[in-house]
């Protein structure tokens, strides 16, 4: 877990002696005009004529559309309809959040990576309303967060709890296209707790900080060839429930780190942004493309 441990020290460090605040992408509110294509990867990279979604569907929504971060791959819009129109008869309306920004790229706070449309976050709030009729705009612009998890218990919350949530996990999860899915560690366990769902698709459900009132589903580059300059990672094969990565998260040493965490936030309530990634130079061209 010396990865992890080495990872948040650099992150924490970045944002602490960093100078420069200023975040071009932030600025942009259009797409880069031109064949649609990605370059980089999902913590370092930008996406050319990325697409915006059909904003409701069946068994979907796409929600906080004021954020101008419904941004992405088509690939990653064609994957939320299909997730919506499988979980549809099983009584879900998927509630779809952050993608991207219009061109990708790096954000200062929201997001270490949403940066080539690829990345999806799905709420696990469910709105009842939702399944006789898609919410209107100011109405998915104020939605509640609903926590299925508690982070200082590091425990699912067991009244918010619901299979319906490893119907939505198992079929994200299934699809030839997800490369993985962060989740708080504490609904990885739970998911674990029956044996039943020790299949391969739960290789992908990876635990990570946070994710505990939604997940985050990241999807392999696309595979049509249309993005050749798109980095892959590799899909996760073991489905670890009874490993040291998982056990990790219920250990001593996390706990110490999660504290660590807690308390340098309440220390520097306004932490000066870390430096932007190195990006693609094609990301470049995409960023200085008429607006
Ligand atoms: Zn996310």
């Amino acid at each position: 877990m010396k990865n992890i441990l080495s990872a948040l020290f650099v992150a924490i460090a970045s944002v602490a002696f960093a100078s420069d605040s200023f975040n071009p992408w932030e600025q942009i509110t259009t797409p880069a005009l031109g064949r649609q294509e990605i370059f980089g990867g999902y913590n370092a990279g930008c996406l050319q004529g990325a697409h915006a979604p059909q904003e409701t569907g069946i068994g979907y929504q796409y929600i906080k559309l004021s954020r101008n971060k419904f941004w992405g791959h088509s690939s990653a819009h064609s994957y939320v309809a299909d997730l919506g129109k499988t979980l549809r008869p099983s009584g879900i309306s998927l509630l779809v959040a952050d993608v991207s920004m219009p061109r990708g790229g790096p954000f200062t706070w929201d997001h270490a990576s949403h940066q080539v449309g690829l990345d999806i976050d799905i709420e696990y709030l469910q709105d009842p309303r939702s399944l006789s009729r898609p919410l209107t705009v100011q109405e998915r612009e104020r939605l509640p967060k609903y926590y299925l998890a508690d982070t200082d218990a590091n425990d699912i919350i067991s009244a918010n709890w619901d299979e319906k949530y490893v119907t939505m996990l198992r079929a994200a999860a299934a699809d030839q296209r997800t490369q993985m899915i962060f989740v708080h560690p504490s609904i990885k366990r739970k998911i674990c707790q029956n044996s039943q769902n020790r299949k391969p698709w739960l290789a992908k459900i990876q635990p990570w900080w946070d994710h505990h009132e939604h997940f985050h589903v990241r999807l392999k580059c696309p595979s049509d060839g249309s993005s050749p300059n798109c980095k892959p990672k590799p899909e996760p094969t073991d489905i670890g429930c009874d490993g040291a990565e998982l056990a990790w998260w219920f250990s001593d040493e996390w706990r110490q780190m999660y504290e660590a965490r807690k308390k340098w936030r309440q220390d520097n309530p306004n932490p000066v942004p870390g430096a932007l990634p190195a990006l693609p130079q094609q990301c470049q061209t995409i960023l200085g493309e008429p607006r």
